[in-house]
């Protein structure tokens, strides 16, 4: 069989589903994103994953962190970004059960303990929008239910691997193992997993489980910098809570983040890369 074609990935290709609000919005139909952080040590990753959400035009943000982090957070001052004490599983099904978030995101510095595990085991089974990250994504890759329980899932899955963490989720997959091809594996790692797959690096491929493949029109060495995929995930998870599908999202936010990365040029550091979304969005919508 002829594999198919993949796009590159340009505007054309998502700007047509890109959320468009009018006059008439407002924050709540603007969709909420929940990002599930961890514990003190790493306050800094979901706090940009957050940030990003909100650029990206999600109407909510609220970062859930370990409780004893919430001093931590609440220091950094008064933003736009809410912060609340998450301390388990249970108290993680309350959250979910109290509001309709319209996408959920949980890696970034999310930490590997107990606390993480059940977390990332209950979001697996729960009905939300997921983007998938960082020390989410080392924790699916670690056990195998949970990641054949993605595809088992009704709502839309985004993960986002860079090398290291693409080897750890699929490397153990013979198909996947044997192909060479970058944009070809991604595709394997998509179908293989049901959630769409934006495999990272210099040439960002992402994947979606219906076949569809895009490569990556846009980026720069600028963009190997600390916390570069954690504002890459919350744009995911800021896009999917509009309502914007899966692949489109994720297609959307590489290219944009992308862009950003060159306008900035070297010299860029993570917190930089939300702040140059409004201009880029001006320019495409
Ligand atoms: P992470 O490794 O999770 O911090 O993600 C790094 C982000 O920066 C991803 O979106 C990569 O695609 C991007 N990136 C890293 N290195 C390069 C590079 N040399 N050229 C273009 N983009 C890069
Ligand atoms: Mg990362």
């Amino acid at each position: 069989a002829i594999a198919p074609a993949a796009f590159a990935n340009r505007p054309g290709l998502w700007s047509g589903r890109f959320p468009r609000h009018g006059s008439e919005t407002h924050k709540f139909a603007r969709g909420a994103v929940a990002v599930l952080a961890g514990g003190v040590a790493g306050v800094g990753a979901p706090r940009l994953s957050g940030r990003a959400a909100l650029r990206s035009g999600a109407g909510l943000a609220t970062l859930f962190c370990a409780p004893a982090a919430l001093i931590a957070h609440a220091a950094r001052g008064p933003d736009a970004l809410m912060q609340r004490a998450l301390a388990d599983e249970a108290a993680l099904g309350q959250v979910l059960a109290d509001r309709r978030w319209a996408a959920v995101l949980a890696g970034p510095a999310l930490g590997l303990d107990a606390r993480a595990r059940q977390l990332v085991a209950k979001l697996v089974a729960g009905e939300e929008a997921l983007v998938l990250d960082a020390d989410a994504l080392t924790i699916l890759a670690g056990e195998a239910a949970l990641l054949s329980g993605l595809s088992r899932r009704g709502a839309p899955c985004v993960l986002t691997p860079h090398e290291g963490e693409f080897r750890r989720l699929f490397g153990r997959e013979p198909a996947i193992e044997a192909e060479r091809s970058k944009l070809e594996r991604a595709r394997k790692a998509a179908a293989l997993s049901g959630a769409t797959v934006v495999y990272k690096g210099a040439d960002t491929v992402i994947a979606s489980p219906d076949g569809r493949a895009a490569i990556n029109a846009t980026g720069s060495p600028a963009l190997a910098t600390a916390g570069a995929g954690d504002v890459l995930a919350g744009m995911v998870a800021g896009l999917v809570a509009q309502g914007m599908p899966a692949f489109e999202a994720a297609c959307a936010a590489v290219w944009l983040h992308g862009r950003a990365g060159e306008r900035l040029g070297f010299g860029l550091i993570a917190d930089d890369l939300p702040e140059a979304l409004p201009p880029l969005l001006h320019e495409i919508l």
